[in-house]
């Protein structure tokens, strides 16, 4: 199979083209007809409606339900992980050329509905369009990027000749995997662990958040629409704490591709190293955690593009990004100046339901989440000065205000815990090198920016600034796959550099064949 080379999707242009307004437009309506309805656990060919189920509601309308799901269990777990084990069996088989195939059918059928995708995503996780469209391209580059990675990896790979022998490396499938996605990106993570997964020939369970199991429905129906065979993904919606407890100690489970909080990834990387009776492996871990990140603005920038970046890092999905910055550390020669810009433009943002075309900030993903972060605010209002926003706004949903907090000491409780709400931190450095060190100074290692003129200056960022994904005068949110390969270090996770060359050894194992030529 050829393909062209891989090209990111467009994003769509709400203000400049009335089409991509219009089809958006349209796709609310629609996609507003079919809120409320029901899903099964799918295991294998079957689809189970269990006694038991939950809803997803909308956070913009608290009472709006937006699917009611069935809800897995134990059983239903352990039942999972057999299928997707058969299926394994003729799966793994299957040329890697069938299975990029899939994926690159599925982008298609993604890619011809993004504007359903996109408004599930306004009414489930409350995401503004602008934000909810770039989640549905991302889904669709790893489905392509995926795709023309697992047919470069089935080529010949380069290996060092050996006289008298005839040598070759394959890489093949794990076995069974668990694929654990966050709400926060419930399309573009989703997608991207499991068509990792299934395209390097693996089967999957596939357990979504239970603050965004519509679109991962509506992602498993474009695989079967693809052709994709009964029980290569299970479909098994359910508490993170039973039902994917039971999916990691699986004694079958091969492995896990997490992405949530550091709290659960570190409890699955816990249990997921205790050998089980039966075991024959050790499992292994992809877990992509959480942040805490900063951006540093010099004393030698643009002060108005670093206000720009540090506002669409921080209150871009009101901040509910692992990459979001949650601190500005900014040098005391431009520390005043800076502030009473970025204050004027915080109190431009406008708030309100996604549905609405000109909202920039809908609300936080459920009251749980408003609960904790205004719980931070208070903190924040006591360690530091409020200079916008510390409250909510007042609707059928749960928003806050965008949230500025001034003086913040770099060892706070603010400074150092993720949030992930509408709250900045901002923090003052005598200069470049105590910026610097500022930046480092967390638990976490995911995202970075700098804002500088001075080249030597990036070059010093550049070597000791310690995250995965260090940008230079642009916002810190926003990786492109293939072009920002993402994953962050220490307590952020396991580095595993999703939408890069790399991702796709994490899903396979190598295998080095030798035959003794006859003389
Ligand atoms: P979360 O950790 O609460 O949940 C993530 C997933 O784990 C959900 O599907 C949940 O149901 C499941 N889960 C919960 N308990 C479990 C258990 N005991 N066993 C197995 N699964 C369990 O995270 P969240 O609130 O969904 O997402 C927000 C977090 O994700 C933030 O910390 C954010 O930084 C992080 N995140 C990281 C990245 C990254 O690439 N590093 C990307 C997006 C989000």
């Amino acid at each position: 199979m050829q393909l062209a080379s891989f090209r990111n999707e467009p994003l769509s242009d709400f203000k400049g083209n009335p089409e991509h307004f219009r089809r958006m437009q349209e796709a609310l309506q629609e996609v507003k007809k079919e809120l409320g309805a029901k899903y099964p656990v799918v295991i294998g060919s079957e689809r189970i409606e269990t006694k038991e189920s939950f809803h997803s509601y909308n956070p913009s309308e608290k009472d709006q339900v937006v699917g009611t799901f069935s809800k897995g269990d134990a059983g239903l777990a352990a039942l999972a992980i057999e299928k997707a084990e058969k299926a394994f069996d003729s799966w793994s088989r299957t040329p890697a050329e069938t299975r990029a195939k899939l994926l690159v059918t599925t982008a298609k059928i993604i890619r011809d509905r993004k504007f359903h995708f996109a408004a599930w995503m306004v009414y489930e996780v409350g995401k503004a369009w602008a934000e909810a469209d770039a989640d549905v391209a991302e889904a669709i580059d790893f489905c392509e990027f995926y795709a023309r990675e697992m047919l470069r990896l089935a080529d010949r790979q380069p290996i060092t000749p050996v006289p008298g022998e005839r040598n070759r490396l394959v890489y093949i499938p794990l076995g069974v995997g668990v694929v654990i996605p966050p709400w926060n990106f419930p399309m573009a993570i989703l997608v991207g662990m499991t068509a990792a997964s299934i395209v390097a020939g693996n089967t999957v369970v596939l357990k979504p958040s239970s603050d965004s199991p519509t679109i991962g429905y509506k992602f498993f129906e474009a695989l079967e629409e693809a052709g994709m065979p009964a029980g290569v993904v299970n479909f098994l919606p359910g508490p993170g704490s039973s039902v994917g407890d039971v999916l990691v100690a699986h004694p079958r489970t091969r492995y896990i591709a997490f992405t949530g909080s550091k709290e659960v990834g570190l409890h699955i990387n816990e249990l997921a190293a205790k050998h089980q009776p039966g075991q024959i492996w050790i499992k292994r871990v992809i877990a992509e955690m959480g942040g805490k990140d900063s951006i540093i603005v010099d004393s030698e920038t643009d002060l108005e593009s670093a206000v720009d970046g540090v506002t669409a890092s921080a209150f871009g999905f009101q901040g509910q990004k692992c990459s979001a910055c949650s601190r500005a550390i900014v040098d005391e020669k431009v520390y005043e100046a800076f502030l009473e810009k970025l204050k004027e433009r915080v109190e431009g943002i406008k708030v309100g339901d996604p549905v609405e075309p000109e909202t920039y900030m809908g609300p936080v993903v459920n009251a749980r989440a408003k609960e904790s972060i205004l719980q931070y605010i208070k903190i924040g209002k006591d360690e530091g000065r409020l200079v916008s926003g510390g409250k909510e706004v007042s609707g059928p949903g749960d928003f806050i205000a965008p949230t500025v907090i001034a003086d913040v000491p770099p060892e706070a409780r603010l400074s150092q815990e993720e949030i992930f709400g509408p709250v900045l931190a901002v923090l003052k450095a005598t200069d470049f090198e105590d910026a610097l060190r500022i930046a480092n100074n967390t638990e976490y290692g995911l995202t970075g920016a700098v804002y500088t003129k001075n080249r030597a200056k990036i070059e010093k960022a550049a070597e000791r600034f310690h995250v995965g994904n260090l940008y230079f005068n642009r916002k810190c949110t926003g990786a492109l796959v293939g072009g920002h390969p993402f994953g962050g270090f220490n307590m952020s996770g396991t580095d595993s550099k999703a939408g890069g060359r790399d991702y796709l050894l994490l899903f396979t194992q190598a295998k080095s064949v030798s035959e003794k030529q006859s003389t």
